[in-house]
């Protein structure tokens, strides 16, 4: 049963900030609710602080000052691998010399988890993406958009309750790009996981997401859903880069 907590955003940016080496910010005042379920977005230029706000997110970066929550619990000294996150990378490099199958239960297996759960884990994660019947292929023979499933299904065998995507399309010819961003979306809509994506690409979020964050120089200029910032851009920056190759 859901109890009072999910009510609460499950991720919050509480006055986040960071700065590299001591140096200028590139993240200020960075202060986001999301609930539980939702696509969100972050959307803006090359440099603008999307990826390091992930990386805090992730633990693979350190706030300089505020708090990071997830399901209402400070996560500031919580490891990385023990937040319950999955990720998916633009250089998502799988493992040439294993099966599909092996590439998945690897992870697994240094986590020191039992032969059948981890047999269970990869057949449900390759369920999700739709490659059950892949699990024996090796990557090379796979085509890019199941290799990049593949890549998602290892995100999903730890079962996570958020899904980190880093430019997971960036690789990808724009055909391609085109079709997994229906089938991210798909996955998301049926799973409903909880997504945090980061994209400089308009299109691309403005097709995936239920909320963007439209980032330029390390703050939020405006965080709406798709038809808002598209009809009511709240200033010029937020037109003319949600305008651009649309
Ligand atoms: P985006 O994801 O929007 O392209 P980033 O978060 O990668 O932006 O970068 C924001 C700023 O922080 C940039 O000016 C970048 O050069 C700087 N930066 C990112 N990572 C590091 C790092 N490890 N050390 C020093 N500066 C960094």
């Amino acid at each position: 049963m859901e109890n009072s907590a999910s009510s609460e955003a499950f991720v919050r940016f509480e006055g986040v900030q960071k700065s590299y080496d001591g140096k200028l910010l590139v993240v200020k005042d960075l202060n986001i609710d999301i609930p539980r379920g939702e696509f969100l977005t972050m959307l803006g230029p090359s440099g603008s602080g999307k990826t390091t706000s992930l990386m805090m997110l992730a633990g693979f970066e350190t706030a300089t000052h505020g708090n990071i929550y997830l399901d209402g619990h400070s996560i500031n000294n919580v490891a990385p691998h023990k937040r319950g996150i999955g990720m998916v990378f633009q250089n998502y490099a799988l493992f040439p010399h294993m099966t599909v199958a092996e590439n998945l239960a690897f992870p697994l297996q240094v986590r020191n988890m039992g032969k059948s759960d981890i047999e269970e884990r990869v057949k449900r994660a390759l369920d999700m993406v739709e490659l059950g019947n892949f699990g024996d292929r090796r990557p090379a023979q796979l085509s890019g958009g199941q290799q990049q499933r593949v890549a998602v299904a290892r995100a999903l065998v730890f079962e996570p309750e958020l899904i980190l995507m880093d430019e997971p399309l960036g690789a990808l010819d724009k055909n391609l790009r085109e079709q997994m961003q229906y089938e991210i979306k798909h996955i998301h809509e049926r799973l409903g996981v909880t997504v945090v994506y980061v994209t400089h690409d308009q299109s691309e979020a403005l097709t995936m997401s239920n909320r963007i964050a439209v980032f330029n120089d390390g703050v939020i200029q405006q965080l709406a859903p798709p038809t808002e910032l598209y009809e009511k851009p709240i200033n010029s920056f937020v037109a003319q880069f949600i305008g651009e190759n649309n």
